[in-house]
């Protein structure tokens, strides 16, 4: 069970029936009626709405209820279904406020791969109590079963890797089994977005990673988009059986913070130079065209309307990958990156400053560290010079193994653009928003490799209102 996309009326309930989670549900081949009630206490003796919506056979038997909760903005709430005899356990979630709110704690997380490590940094989400998480990516990870004791296999997905909706739904089943996944998604409401590895890793629109893929590649993409709708409380319909599905969306935490979140996945042009990694050669032409797109051209127009425009006293773009300029001496060490995909990058950069978009942030994941940095518009190559425009809050993985060594840290945080970074842990970022200051604050896992670790402290790092730039707060 699990919420999300909460506005100031109503939050999205979503659950699955399936008694039998690792082999297709177990469900009988019908659809079945299922009750939800949301309430403001954990008794339930004060209702504010319930309802009763169908599980579908063709969904899985998973629903959305779209719970309307009139005069709870704001509001802590609580939920549950019924089916029959059986009583769900009880979940947290909250509205949006409506209109002025001081103050919201949130986090931002991505990466779980289920077999690199265990989910302890969502055990510590859940003890935080934050308002609400934003899920920016690699929910699942679509590898095939490795076998534990290999490297840093500490648990195994146990079947192929996933090509059909069938087995997408069994890999989705595996990971929402994890208890401590299980209790950040019933601690608060998420906003959800996918990367890549929800479909195959580093894929690019309709082209998958491996060019041998590319014949049944666009029908393996529409299973795992149904299967990713089916299992996240997200307030969108189904993907459509052909063509493209829509996630981007603009959303708001009251007069204190808009959202955009972005698909960098599925408009892109494919990466560029091969999508070779680590190289230092000089990045080949290719990578400059200014006709080559991360996020496709409606979803460019979108952020344009949307980033700034919400009336709101921070403005988050809210994304998938690395938007920092980490090239090195002319080299782009991963073409999957904002770093692939200059022009596009610099358009959005300049509509920050040309617009003066105040108090402007980005949140990222996917790279498996944690790093902060300051965003420069009409930056050369390099980002040596440029003007600040924007914060970069980058959250490490919840589980996902480190992809740069943690001894490559020097080298990280002596591009111009980086203010620190983390290269050894697994965790996630809270974040801490008023109206004068933004503070985020680096949660990481002593080590995700036993269950069970300690979580602690690593650095906050501070942004006041009006200036692009950071403080750090060494804990
Ligand atoms: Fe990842
Ligand atoms: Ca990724």
């Amino acid at each position: 069970m699990a919420s999300g996309d909460p506005d100031a009326t109503s939050v999205v309930l979503w659950t699955r029936l399936a008694p039998d989670p690792l082999h297709g549900g177990g469900m009988p081949d019908q659809d079945v009626d299922v009750l939800w009630e949301i309430a403001r206490d954990t008794e339930f003796t004060d209702v504010v709405n319930s309802g009763i919506v169908t599980a579908r056979v063709e969904d899985a038997h998973s629903i959305h209820a779209i719970a309307t909760s009139p005069a709870s903005e704001g509001r802590q709430l609580f939920y549950r279904f019924r089916v029959g005899d059986h009583i769900s356990q009880t979940g947290r979630t909250r509205l949006a406020p409506a209109d002025s709110v001081d103050t919201a704690t949130f986090v931002s997380a991505s990466c779980q791969n289920y077999q690199q490590g265990f989910f302890t940094a969502h055990r510590d989400i859940a003890e935080q109590q934050p308002d609400f998480l934003v899920w920016l990516g690699d929910y699942i990870y679509e590898g095939a079963a490795a076998t534990v004791g290999d490297g840093e296999i500490v648990r195994t997905h146990g079947t192929p890797e996933p090509m059909d909706l069938a087995a997408y739904r069994d890999r989705y089943a595996l990971y929402k089994l994890d208890e401590h996944l299980q209790a950040a998604h019933q601690a608060c409401p998420w906003f959800v977005i996918w990367d890549d590895h929800e479909v195959e890793n580093n894929y690019a629109g309709i082209v998958p990673q491996d060019a041998a893929d590319a014949p049944t590649f666009v029908s393996r993409r529409q299973a795992a988009y149904r299967a990713w709708w089916e299992h996240q409380p997200v307030r969108l319909d189904p993907p459509p059986e052909t063509g493209e599905y829509r996630i981007y969306r603009a959303v708001r935490w009251g007069d204190l913070i808009g959202m955009t979140l972005l698909d960098t996945r599925q408009y892109r042009s494919d990466q560029a130079c091969l999508d070779v990694v680590l190289s230092t050669a000089p990045a080949c032409p290719e990578t400059f065209d200014p006709t080559r797109t991360l996020t496709g051209p409606d979803q460019e127009q979108f952020i344009v309307d949307t980033v700034g425009s919400q009336g709101t006293s921070w403005n988050v773009i809210a994304q998938q990958i690395v938007m920092a300029d980490v090239t090195l001496n002319g080299a782009v060490l991963n073409y999957d990156q904002w770093d692939g995909y200059p022009s596009n990058r610099e358009q959005i950069l300049r509509h920050l400053e040309d617009n003066a978009v105040p108090n402007a942030i980005v949140l990222s994941g996917d790279i498996h560290l944690a790093g902060v940095a300051v965003l420069k518009a009409q930056a050369s190559m390099g980002g040596a010079d440029g003007v600040p425009v924007a914060v970069e809050f980058v959250d490490t993985s919840i589980s996902s193994s480190g992809l740069v060594p943690p001894s490559f840290a020097a080298v990280v945080t002596s591009f111009p653009e980086i203010v620190d970074a983390e290269l050894a842990h697994r965790g996630y970022t809270l974040h801490t928003v008023t109206r004068e200051t933004w503070t985020a604050r680096y949660r990481i896992v002593d080590s995700a490799l036993v269950p069970e670790s300690t979580v602690s402290d690593y650095n906050s790092y501070i942004v006041d209102a009006g200036v692009p730039a950071v403080r750090i707060a060494v804990t």
